[in-house]
């Protein structure tokens, strides 16, 4: 028996491909005005990168990877995006270039996830990447990329939430308050949580067993133990998103399922498509180059999930507009008109044109059923009565009228219409 994809996986088939070439094009576009380039990366790197950056005790790294041994390394299939991008830019040296460096990526992301609707084994991100400043605009400005792009696609019920989750100066005074009260629960903490609760209880906060989230809904936030830096930073941001004129909520719930984030914190939900909402999430991470052997180099970018983003343009009725038919279809009968259309099919795609023929060996009839399942816009007719005038009849599928025309004039009649 034949075997089929792999759960949690999905094939992309030509009738929903244009929609993907569409978002591409359109982030592609964004990417270029706001000044980022195009980075690729492998598919799979090794799996330190991942164990050091993602950080050791998040979902990501405990249960999502799919790691493999090949000879005496181990590799991972890349969960995220950022941290070979980051790889990427220490290894080549790319610091030495102006800064800041602002790059940007189109990959697919693999994660050993429970597969539902926004969530799958191999899903697809679009990311972008700030390196080498610790202005605030630059956090702002990702933050402007992500919200222009999602709204100039159509939708509109996503709202931009926003958070600081400190610095490790910050953080170890958090901590210990939220260790402090988490010790009365800790028994009923899932076993992941608790071996989070001395390592990095941060953590607990983005487990996803819905007991453990009940649990810590009342717990101490980092936002209220913020160092003066980090605050005013904090301070910066919604000064310069304000200036941009970018609205925001500021979501103190927000943690980030990666470790590597310092400060700003975001995500853009919405609120149409259910738990699976967040479109799109990133935040600074000014250690995390120093985290995986780099010398310092702060950054600030997002992730954002492909998947979710058709869903949502779809929950918010954009229409992406379905690539036209073929411009001609030639149908000819006997030997000598087959010839001839082979080769002004064959020009005429010489210059642009989308051009079929049948090669079925359908007879005339059944050549103008296909050309009209297809949705051709005309039909260029070639019998041995049109060879000898050195003409073709051409026929508009749409409003059906047709015409004799010579050879010489079909290229100009087949461009006239389009
Ligand atoms: P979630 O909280 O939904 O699990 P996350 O915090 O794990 O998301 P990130 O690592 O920040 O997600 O990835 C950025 C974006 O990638 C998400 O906002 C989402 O749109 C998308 N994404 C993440 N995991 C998946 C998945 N398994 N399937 C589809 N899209 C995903
Ligand atoms: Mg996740």
């Amino acid at each position: 028996m034949l075997t089929n994809a792999p759960r949690g996986t999905k094939d992309m088939l030509p009738e929903d491909a244009y929609k993907w070439h569409y978002i591409e094009e359109a982030f592609a576009d964004i990417c270029r005005r706001y000044g980022f380039r195009e980075i690729r990366t492998p598919v799979f790197e090794h799996t330190e990168l991942f164990t050091r950056g993602v950080g050791d005790t998040t979902d990501i790294v405990q249960k999502e990877m799919y790691t493999w041994n090949q000879s005496d390394r181990s590799l991972t299939l890349r969960p995220e995006g950022t941290s070979p991008v980051v790889r990427a830019f220490v290894e080549h040296k790319m610091y030495a270039d102006p800064q800041p460096s602002k790059y940007y990526y189109n990959i697919p992301c693999f994660r050993y996830e429970k597969p539902q609707s926004g969530r799958q084994r191999q899903f697809h991100q679009f990311g972008i990447e700030i390196f080498g400043t610790n202005d605030m605009m630059a956090d702002a400005e990702v933050i402007a990329l992500g919200k222009e792009f999602i709204e100039g696609l159509g939708i509109r019920d996503v709202e931009l939430q926003i958070n600081s989750i400190g610095c490790p100066k910050c953080r170890d005074s958090y901590r210990n308050a939220l260790r402090e009260y988490l010790k009365p629960i800790y028994d009923k903490l899932c076993d992941t949580c608790k071996d989070r609760y001395e390592r990095n209880p941060m953590r607990i906060l983005d487990c996803k067993s819905p007991e453990d989230q009940e649990l810590v809904k009342e717990a101490p936030l980092m936002i209220d133990y913020l160092c003066d830096e980090c605050k005013a930073a904090f301070e910066d941001l919604k000064t310069d998103l304000g200036s941009m004129g970018i609205e925001y909520k500021v979501n103190p719930g927000i943690v980030r399922g990666l470790d590597y984030y310092t400060k700003t914190a975001f995500e853009f939900v919405a609120l149409s498509i259910g738990s699976q909402g967040t479109v799109c999430g990133g935040g600074r991470y000014d250690h995390l180059s120093e985290e995986l052997g780099g010398p310092p180099i702060p950054g600030v970018g997002f992730g954002l999930g492909k998947e979710r983003l058709l869903m949502l343009m779809d929950s918010n009725g954009v229409e992406i507009p379905k690539p036209m038919g073929a411009d001609a279809f030639i149908a000819f009968m006997g030997e000598a008109p087959k010839a001839a259309a082979l080769k002004l099919m064959r020009g005429l795609r010489k210059e642009g044109l989308h051009v079929e023929m049948d090669c079925m060996a359908r007879n005339i009839k059944g050549q103008f059923k296909y050309a009209d399942r297809m949705g051709v816009r005309n039909t260029v007719i070639i019998g041995e009565n049109e060879l000898a005038l050195g003409k073709v009849t051409i026929k508009d599928m749409e409003t059906s009228t047709q015409k004799q025309i010579p050879f010489g004039e079909i290229l100009t009649e087949l461009k006239k219409e389009k």
